[in-house]
């Protein structure tokens, strides 16, 4: 018989496995709270179960429970990065960051990703694996319990392509955001996705307020191809349409991500070739000056370079920003912490 993986059921779900066991209604109240309201990790916590009870679900579910094998603590602004060991020994990486407005957590959504976009360290080894919804949740329960800081937002931008693991990304996000569980506003949970097209399309129809966030990182098809495989599959027309749609059937302003890299698309040309793409749009502009990775020889722009493209932007009515770097010191781009510690036990 295989195991049910319990925390992956939703709260109706749950009801119904609890019903099926025999026991009173309540008693699935009771589970879901202590799984995703109080964080437990273990059955021993759920002290007003009986054991008889504790010891059924011990044996006929899986009880996931991240463990975190490493974690870093930036001294320059306290962000950390969690390394947690899965299940069946895959690691994944997390990370919270502290703002004056609440914690954020950043979630990877796969082990390892497919997508291959030339400058990320996250896709160096392919995939190995989709998540779990337990398994997404369970990164932000283990950091809102192990630093007794409150999650506010969530960024799934970590590893993986959150669109390539679509039916479990979508649960993850219905759970975190339910009034039985750790109740986080869709509104502050934002999705990020190199872009494919059919499931944009899809989100834009789940009735969901989170915020679409676009890798587009290149001002026209050509570039982006050079950059992210994923633009031979869907062209830059069609994501930009994608874009639009999301925006006319949710009213969420959308997010647009630009990895600046040095001598890449990091010109005014760029800058105002940029700008006719999104200008008509309601958007955001985050530009990322490119974290260097090892395997990789792109290069970040010099900082009066990233000033002046943003200036370019500004000028054409644009609204931008430049991401703050967060934990530099402790190998804060995507995928960086992974790569090492698995270069180090495993290469
Ligand atoms: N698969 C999703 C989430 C990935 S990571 C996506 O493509 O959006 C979140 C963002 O960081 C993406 O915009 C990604 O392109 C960017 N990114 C990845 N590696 C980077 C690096 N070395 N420097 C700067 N940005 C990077």
């Amino acid at each position: 018989m295989t195991k049910v993986d319990i925390k992956s059921l939703d709260y109706q779900e749950l009801q119904a496995y609890v019903a099926g066991l025999g026991e009173k209604s309540f008693r699935g109240k009771q589970i879901y709270q202590w799984m995703h309201e109080k964080l437990a990790e273990s059955y021993d916590e759920m002290s007003n179960l009986s054991k008889a009870l504790r010891t059924r679900l011990e044996g006929e579910t899986v009880f996931t429970v991240l463990k975190p094998v490493q974690v870093l603590t930036s001294a320059l602004d306290g962000t950390q990065k969690y390394l947690f060991e899965l299940e069946d020994g895959n690691v994944i990486e997390s990370v919270l960051m502290k703002y004056k407005h609440g914690n954020s957590v950043c979630i990877s959504s796969q082990v390892g990703c497919r997508m291959g976009c030339r400058f990320c360290a996250s896709t160096i080894g392919g995939l190995n694996r989709n998540l779990t919804p337990a398994e997404m949740l369970e990164q932000v329960y283990r950091i809102q319990r192990s630093s007794g800081e409150r999650v506010s937002n969530l960024v799934v931008m970590g590893t993986g392509e959150p669109l390539d693991n679509y039916d479990n990304l979508l649960k993850f996000i219905r759970m975190l955001s339910d009034d039985h569980g750790l109740n986080i506003s869709q509104r502050n949970i934002t999705v990020s996705t190199c872009g494919i097209v059919p499931n944009i399309h899809r989100l834009a129809l789940e009735d969901l307020q989170i915020t679409l966030a676009l890798s587009l990182h290149a001002s026209n098809q050509e570039k982006r191809k050079q950059l992210m495989p994923i633009a031979n599959k869907y062209a830059l027309p069609q994501v930009l349409e994608a874009c639009r749609s999301y925006f006319e059937k949710t009213g969420r302003r959308l997010t647009f991500e630009y990895s600046l890299v040095g001598g890449v698309n990091d010109s005014q040309e760029d800058a105002r070739e940029l700008s006719g793409l999104v200008g008509d749009l309601n958007c955001h502009v985050n530009l990322i000056p490119v974290n260097p990775v090892k395997e990789r020889d792109y290069v970040q722009p010099d900082s009066g370079v990233v000033q002046a493209f943003k200036n370019k932007l500004e000028k054409n009515g644009i609204n931008v920003t430049i991401r703050r770097e967060m934990g530099r010191d402790i190998d804060g781009a995507c995928g960086q912490l992974r790569r090492k510690y698995l270069n180090t036990h495993f290469c």
